[in-house]
Parts: structure tokens; sequence; C-alpha cells
């Protein structure tokens, strides 16, 4: 039996520390707590957590600087938990190395979402084990054969078409930033470019949506980025 994955919240509220505790360990996650960025780092290096809960307002430290530290040294998956109106910290704290968001208010059921792909994708990529093949309802991309095929029809996609889902393939359920999607496909000094990234999805959704307004797979996050939808 394994043990149960310790989870090391970073949160200055305490209300939110007790319901977040209560909820986890339900759920069998083992919780570690901190309420400063300061006293964060120190038990994130102490303690080794399996993944970092990361609040964006800390009394302290500016969140984007804890996980600046951490990444400094660290891999841990951390999920950050941030306020309504703090959409530019949320792109920050992604291009910083955070591995996805919540926003308040968020429900339990989208909390643990976040927190299982986080560790599942921990775990793939520390294994070794990452999958070449995906699959989201009709979708289906073969990363090592190099196909993709929608209700089990072959697409034909341009180059960049297909590194741009390959690339969100590669993290399923994962929220990918503009900024990690132009320097993934297009390179680091096109970082800046997001009139390419706008032109090449929308040819793309046009290729693999059914309504590419309304898409299934590849959904939007405004202001954000990119996430690709995961098999129900
Ligand atoms: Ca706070």
């Amino acid at each position: 039996m394994m043990s149960p994955p310790n989870i090391l919240l970073i949160e200055d509220d305490c209300e939110m520390r007790r319901w977040l505790r209560v909820i986890l360990e339900a759920e069998g996650y083992r919780l570690l707590f901190a309420e400063t960025g300061e006293q964060g780092v120190i038990e994130a290096a102490a303690r080794r957590p399996e993944l970092i809960l990361l609040d964006l307002g800390l009394p302290d430290l500016d969140g984007v600087d804890v996980i600046h530290r951490v990444r400094g040294w660290s891999a841990t998956p951390i999920v950050v938990i941030s306020a309504r109106g703090q959409e530019k910290y949320k792109v920050e704290a992604l291009d910083a190395g955070a591995d996805d968001y919540v926003s308040k208010p968020f429900g339990v059921g989208e909390l643990l979402a976040r927190l299982r792909v986080a560790l599942r994708h921990a775990a793939t990529v520390r294994t070794g084990t990452e999958a070449t093949r995906f699959k989201a309802g009709g979708l289906e991309v073969d990363l090592a054969a190099r196909w993709v095929r929608v209700d089990g029809q072959d697409v034909h996609l341009t180059p960049i078409e297909y590194k741009l889902l390959t690339t969100l393939a590669r993290h399923p359920g994962r929220m990918l930033t503009h900024r990690q999607l132009l320097k993934e496909v297009w390179g680091p000094n096109f970082v800046e470019h997001n009139n390419y990234l706008r032109v090449h999805m929308s040819q793309l959704r046009r290729k693999i949506e059914e309504q590419p307004a309304r898409p299934r797979y590849i959904l939007t996050e405004p202001g954000v980025g990119y996430r690709l939808a995961e098999d129900p």
C-alpha cells in the first residue's frame, strides 16, 4: 500500500486552511501547512511534499516568488489558488513553473481534478512512462506513429498545427499559457507573437472541432492559455 501523498498548503487564510484540510484529508491526502511564503519555501525543502498548493496572495512574499524559489531546485508540482481579478498573476505563476491553478471560489470537484492531473503528470515524468497515445472523446493522437484522427478519420495537419496539438497532448488536462505554447512551438524568440498562436489555433480547431466556435477538445481560458480536455 502506497503512503498517501503529502500536500504542502501555503495559505495565510486560516478558514481556507481549515476547509481544505477537511476536504483533502477526506480524499486520503496528508496535509502540511505554511502560513507565509518564507515558511512555505523552508517546508518544501525540509519535507519534500508530493505537491504544493499555493495561495498567490501571501503576507510576505508574492506567490510567484515562491514558485521561482522552489523551481530553483525542485520539480514538485505546484497548483496555485488565485483570487478573482488576479488574471495577470495567474499567467505569471504558470510561466514561472506552476502546473495549474484554481480560482477562488472554486468547487471541490474542480480542485480534486486539478490535483490529480498534476500528481499524475509528475508521476509519469518521474517514471519516464509518458503516454504516446492521447484520446479524448473522438479525438485520438499517436505521438509515436504521428497521426491524428477524429471519429476514426485521419486529419491532415500542417507541421505547426501538429506541433501545437501534440504540445497540448503531452500535457492532457493541464493549462498551457500563450507564452509556453509559443516558446514550445515557435521557439523562445516568439513568445510575444500571440497573433501566430491565434491564427494557427483557429486553423487547427477548424480541422478537429465539430463546432470550432464551441470547442470540445481544445478549451480556451481567456487571457491565460489553452487546455486539452481529458477523456471524461
Ligand atoms: Ca491569501
